[in-house]
């Protein structure tokens, strides 16, 4: 999540008394609720930042933290669950800053009647998929509520990294000319957690793209350096939610191709079916990457050699004027403007 300054021609609404479920879709609304609350209490120069993860630095060192809740309804879905959710929402975030996962804290909170299997299944995911990121739960706590006072089960998961980078990463570093680019097709993710939930006997091929990208992300930043300026992953709010933040706060024009964004045909179809805008839905595996146009093609290749980046393409472009929009040129040669998603169409996606 990032925000900066809201430039005065976006609509600023006050919070109303009581939060809605549209303050936790990861759009304008969430927005609202940590700039007009949590920001004017809890505020500092670290957290005002709003990264996925936080920088401290400890002499010499730089230290990476982040943290993340997952409430995903149903516990699990096509491609995932939301043990593989946990470890790779929190991995992903690390990663994106520049840092190498160290360890990850994990919080359960445990409703009373869970069935063993479902605890079992979870931890057995968590377990399977820390594997995979080549990162360990390192420390932990489990609490129960009454029956009936959460929903099965919700899971803390909090990072810690190293930063090996030597240079920064943030959109203070991106520039004009710069290409954009995904390691793959969206809207998976949020697709096929709500086509579990809303239409749980319908057969889809649709699956999470639910992963940890660390490995990926470690291979472009050691090929590329400082040819990549920054990197965030689209998870709720989807490629619309990144695309605007980045163009509102690098104060560039950002031009976004639609031909070249990679989707898959069922995912359109459904997304049509639930009229939802792909480029609005929760992706859980996948990197938006922006690097220097010289190095755009290098980027690509890098990409493509991995699992998990062989549908990567690039897929916009910043240039002036600088006016803080994002468009998108559309398929049959349009062009419209892309704003931050207001709340989003369903909740607990993640
Ligand atoms: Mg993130």
């Amino acid at each position: 999540m990032i925000m900066h300054e809201t430039p005065s021609t976006i609509r600023r609404i006050a919070m109303p008394a009581r939060i809605a479920l549209a303050h936790g879709g990861g759009g304008q609304l969430t927005d609202d609720l940590v700039t007009q609350l949590i920001l004017p209490r809890l505020g500092n120069d670290v957290l005002n930042e709003l990264t996925d993860a936080a920088v401290l630095h400890a002499g010499e060192s730089h230290i990476a933290m982040t943290i993340d809740s997952y409430v995903v309804h149903p516990w699990r879905f096509p491609g995932g669950d939301i043990g593989r959710l946990a470890v790779s929402g929190t991995v992903n975030d690390l990663a994106v800053c520049g840092a190498k996962p160290l360890g990850i804290a994990l919080s359960l909170i445990l409703a009373e009647g869970l069935e063993r299997s479902v605890l079992e299944a979870v931890l057995d995911s968590i377990h399977s998929t820390a594997r995979e990121a080549d990162v360990r739960v390192v420390t932990g706590d489990t609490k129960v509520v009454g029956r009936g006072q959460a929903d099965g089960i919700y899971i803390t998961t909090a990072g810690v990294g190293a930063i090996e980078a030597t240079h920064k990463l943030g959109i203070g570093q991106v520039q004009t000319d710069d290409a954009l680019l995904i390691n793959g097709p969206i809207a998976d993710h949020g697709l096929a957690v709500m086509l579990a939930r809303e239409m749980p006997d319908m057969t889809s091929s649709i699956k999470s793209d639910a992963a940890p990208l660390n490995g990926l992300i470690a291979l472009l930043l050691a090929e590329l350096g400082s040819d990549i300026a920054f990197m965030r992953d689209p998870t709720r709010s989807g490629l619309s939610g990144v695309a605007a933040d980045l163009a509102r706060a690098s104060g560039l024009h950002l031009t976004l191709c639609e031909n070249e964004i990679p989707i898959r045909p069922e995912t359109r179809h459904a997304s049509d079916m639930l009229g939802l805008d792909p480029l609005e839905v929760a992706n859980e595996g996948k990197v938006v990457v922006v690097v220097r146009p010289d190095a755009a093609m290098t980027a690509l290749q890098i990409m493509r050699t991995h699992p998990l980046g062989r549908d990567a393409a690039i897929i916009g472009r910043l240039s002036d004027p600088a006016d803080g929009i994002c468009e998108i040129e559309t398929a049959i040669g349009g062009r419209r403007i892309i704003q931050k998603p207001y709340g989003e169409q369903l909740p607990r996606i993640c």
